[in-house]
């Protein structure tokens, strides 16, 4: 008898024939001894349109009140699938984020977990019940109600599974496993059976959503067995798991390709020790997420420095530098957007060589202009124009022939 942990994403708790469906794949993994505890997402397209509420009643709405409405979707979710499962004679009680007590940090609308209490979960099991939680929610030491980020039920789910050791977690969705790069973007996107833990958090932090990047985190310093399987078959999925050696033995793993980012340039910062980190360290303290850094030679004393930002967080790191403006002494800020980031990913990179310049070859032949080019030791990523990004993914695919096992 094992205890897993199962999470069902915003399509798989769609509509009420979709909840009884999650509800009779829990009860069959309860009838088949394992203890059971189940993490759902709100129905999907509700957290559009619970944000869209607060920002159309506010151009700048309060992130604590925002958080309280947000959080409901996955209110609504909890009950129901409760309910379903009682439905189909199973036992089952839902949770709250801070029924459970899962504490957080009071960074709104991005928190992080900080601890679980497992202790009413473990009741529940221990009285044959489904505990079923609310994803993305949590409470800080305040007592407020927080969120975990878009896509954060995943976190909920993993960060429960590592409080609970439990023997895996089963992230369910509308795509069978984990692709060599978004099906729903390249047809030609395989999947893969297994992939190691720091390819996923790479494919995720750079625009892959099938997993929230903190939750391959937790799963990977927790080292917890992760599948990601669908909802809506009986395919084994993908294993998220270490790496071994024959992983290395694969050039590139998979494709991500991150779009409406912004490019920000500080034009004309003083070229003097101590101005990099007065430019980032307020970015950082707002909690935006600064990716590729470029910082261009300086000429008469001055030095341009561009970085890119995901889409929800450019105006926010245009309200910073404009705020710190006089403090770092810069002459002009830039905001480009319509910048998509196209990533080539593989543990195998470390290995060989050649990667880099096929990437270059492929986007050339097709007529795309590389803006800024980043790598690490299992990554090279390009920033492009938005409109090649599809056409930049399918080259790529095809070129390095990631449809073949
Ligand atoms: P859920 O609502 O279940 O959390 P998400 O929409 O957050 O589902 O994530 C699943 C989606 O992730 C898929 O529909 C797919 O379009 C997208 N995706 C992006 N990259 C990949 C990839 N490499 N493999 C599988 N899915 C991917
Ligand atoms: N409902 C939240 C969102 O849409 C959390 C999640 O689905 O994981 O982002
Ligand atoms: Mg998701």
């Amino acid at each position: 008898m094992a205890l897993i942990v199962q999470k069902y994403g915003g399509t798989s708790v769609g509509d009420l024939d979709r909840i009884r469906n999650v509800a009779r794949r829990c009860v069959a993994a309860r009838k088949a001894g394992h203890d059971v505890v189940v993490v759902v997402s709100a129905m999907s397209g509700e957290t559009n349109r619970l944000l869209k509420l607060t920002n159309e009643l506010s151009s700048k709405p309060n992130q604590r009140e925002q958080d309280v409405v947000v959080s409901t979707g996955e209110q609504v979710t909890v009950g129901l699938l409760a309910l379903a499962i009682q439905e189909q004679k199973g036992k089952a009680r839902s949770f709250l984020g801070h029924q459970v007590r899962i504490l957080t940090d009071s960074a709104f609308a991005n928190a992080r977990i900080k601890s679980i209490d497992d202790k009413k979960l473990r009741e529940s099991l221990k009285a044959g019940e489904i505990g079923v939680v609310a994803g993305f929610q949590g409470i800080d030491e305040e007592g407020n109600i927080t969120t975990l980020g878009r896509g954060g039920s995943d976190t909920t789910a993993v960060a429960l599974a590592a409080a609970l050791k439990a023997d895996a977690c089963e992230i369910y969705t509308d795509v069978d496993g984990v692709y060599t790069t978004d099906p729903n973007l390249c047809a030609r996107a395989r999947k893969l059976d297994r992939i190691s833990y720091e390819e996923m958090l790479e494919l995720a932090s750079l625009g892959a959503k099938v997993l929230q990047i903190r939750s391959v985190e937790f799963a990977m310093k927790y080292k917890v067995p992760l599948w990601v399987k669908s909802s809506f078959s009986n395919d084994p999925g993908t294993l998220v798991c270490e790496e071994d050696a024959s992983m290395e033995n694969v050039v590139v793993s998979g494709i991500a390709l991150a779009r409406d980012e912004a490019r920000v340039v500080v034009r004309a910062v003083p070229d003097k020790p101590g101005v990099a980190a007065r430019i980032f360290a307020p970015l950082a303290d707002a909690g935006v997420v600064v990716d590729v850094i470029v910082q261009t030679p300086s000429h008469d004393g001055a030095t341009d420095v561009a970085f890119t930002v995901g889409k929800l967080d450019i105006d926010k790191a245009r309200e910073v530098m404009s705020k710190a403006k006089k403090a770092i002494g810069f002459k002009s800020l830039e905001v480009e957007s319509g910048i998509a980031k196209v990533s080539v990913v593989g543990v195998g990179m470390r290995n060989h060589a050649g990667v880099a310049s096929k990437m270059f070859q492929v986007l050339a032949k097709e007529g795309v202009n590389i803006r800024v080019i980043s790598t690490s030791e299992i990554k090279i990523t390009c920033l492009i124009d938005e409109k090649y990004s599809e056409l930049a993914v399918r080259s790529l695919h095809d070129a390095f022939e990631l449809e073949k096992a």
